[in-house]
């Protein structure tokens, strides 16, 4: 469990010396309890009292890292059970699954299949992380040649999926990558000591906690020390039953020897395999391998995976400002939205596919959408009416007409009487738009000057 201020006090000299910045030594216990200091600032204390404060202050979950520079995928370091305790730091990765016995047409389909796999959501980019490396051929030259044609091809880190033969191959084809080595349970031990001498991460599959109890015991005793754990389930059940309880060992009872980011083959036949993923992405999956490769399997759980890592007390935003939807001149209508990422890709994408040309202003409220913008009051008549005044608006188009979310239709008064403009209520749902806009009468945004 974590070290209390008191546990923490007791450690320390006690001399209220100060040179930690802190007037006493309970109050410097007191932010490392919080978090925010660390023992190193106490030149005086003794060396029992670093060693068990910085075991204390070691993340529950350790961070185990697969590839190197733009390719790295970072697995575990999490803090806490629920994200509405702090947030969660690093998304489930996904892999996708490739073949090294593929004819070379095949692989080359494969590997441009892999590459499209990458999309854009809300202004991010969303895409696998993975390419997991199965060896079907059982040849260690043709797995080999096959690890470094997926890493040159995608760019992506692999996970090498082999036994003990082919993956030494590999490994000396591709360890600058810093590959994932995923041996069969059988050639545990031999490659944890290739991993533990080439400084790799080892993912270790056993059946069940009790199972990974054992063999990560072994692996560690073999010397590999970045552990990814596999309890190797049968059903998408028992998938989040075991993800669930290695997380809670972790987090809650501090159970170091079973504290690792977890791993789930998700291929070669498992039940439903993308219900097995969705849920993982929900609970405590660190890493999932997929062998399906369709857009229509990886999009909706990459989606999944963006809303539930996203932390809500930072909401993804846009930049506020003016934004041309087609080539809008100066009699096309002019829009309001607010800067959460999700409204205003949501009202772009409605607007654009009006085929109306048109001016969106887009209000800074912190990233909030229209609704929540406006019960926080910060999407008022007063600050609507500012950014018509200060956005350049004004100077872009002749006429003096704003179209308001219809959910802030209250709001259309006190614009016009502060702003001079006419306000028209738009409709309550964004989807509406393209009809709303089409419909709009001939002359709505006629010239103020006549
Ligand atoms: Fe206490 Fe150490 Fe801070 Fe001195 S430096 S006041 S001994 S905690």
């Amino acid at each position: 469990m974590a070290l209390t201020a008191i546990d923490i006090y007791k450690l320390l000299p006690k001399t209220n010396c100060r040179e930690c910045g802190q007037s006493t030594c309970l109050a410097f216990a007191m932010q490392i309890a919080a978090g925010k200091a660390s023992i190193d600032l106490c030149p005086p204390a003794s060396e029992e009292a670093r060693e068990k404060l910085s075991a204390a202050a070691a993340p529950p979950l350790p961070k185990v890292t697969i590839g190197t520079g733009e390719r790295e995928v970072v697995l575990g370091d999490e803090t806490v059970l629920f994200r509405h305790e702090k947030t969660f730091y690093h998304p489930t990765a996904i892999a996708v699954s490739m073949r090294d016995d593929a004819s070379d047409e095949e692989f080359a389909s494969r590997l441009a299949a892999i590459r499209r796999l990458s999309f854009e959501r809300v202004g991010q980019p969303i895409s696998v992380d993975l390419v997991a490396l199965r060896c079907a051929s059982g040849d260690p030259g043709r797995y080999a040649r096959a690890a470094a044609a997926a890493l040159e091809a995608t760019g992506l880190s692999l996970v090498l999926l082999a036994q003990t033969g082919p993956l030494a191959a590999a490994v000396e084809a591709a360890a600058p990558s810093r590959p994932l080595l995923a041996p069969p349970p059988e050639d545990l031990v031999p490659a944890a000591k290739l991993a533990a001498e080439r400084k790799l991460p080892l993912r270790v599959r056993a059946r069940g906690i009790e199972g990974l109890s054992v063999a990560l015991a072994d692996a560690r005793a073999a010397g590999a020390s970045s552990l990814v754990a596999d309890p190797s389930p049968e059903t998408p059940r028992e998938a989040v039953s075991f993800a669930t309880n290695l997380r809670r060992l972790a987090i809650l009872s501090r159970n170091r020897a079973l504290a690792y980011p977890s791993a789930f083959d998700l291929g070669g036949g498992f039940p439903d395999p993308f219900l097995a993923a969705a849920l993982l992405v929900a609970k405590y999956g660190s890493l999932l391998v997929l062998d399906s490769a369709d857009p229509a399997d990886l999009l909706p759980l990459l989606t999944l995976r963006q809303n539930l890592f996203t932390d809500p007390q930072r909401p993804i935003q846009v930049e506020p400002g003016v934004y041309p939807i087609g080539a809008p001149s100066e009699s096309s209508p002019v829009l309001i939205t607010t800067n959460f990422s999700l409204t205003y890709f949501t009202v772009r994408g409605d607007a654009e596919a009006a085929k109306v040309p048109a001016h969106l202003l887009v209000a800074d409220v912190d990233g909030m959408s229209v609704l929540t913008a406006w019960a926080a009051g910060k999407f008022t008549g007063e600050s609507i009416s500012k950014m018509l005044a200060e956005c350049g608006i004004g100077e872009t188009v002749t006429h003096r007409t704003l179209i308001l979310p219809g959910m802030v239709a209250r709001l259309s008064g006190r614009i016009e009487e502060l702003s001079g403009w006419r306000v028209l209520v738009g409709p309550q749902e964004s989807s509406a738009l393209p009809s709303y806009l089409r419909r709009l009468p001939p002359g709505a945004f006629l010239s103020v000057h006549g």
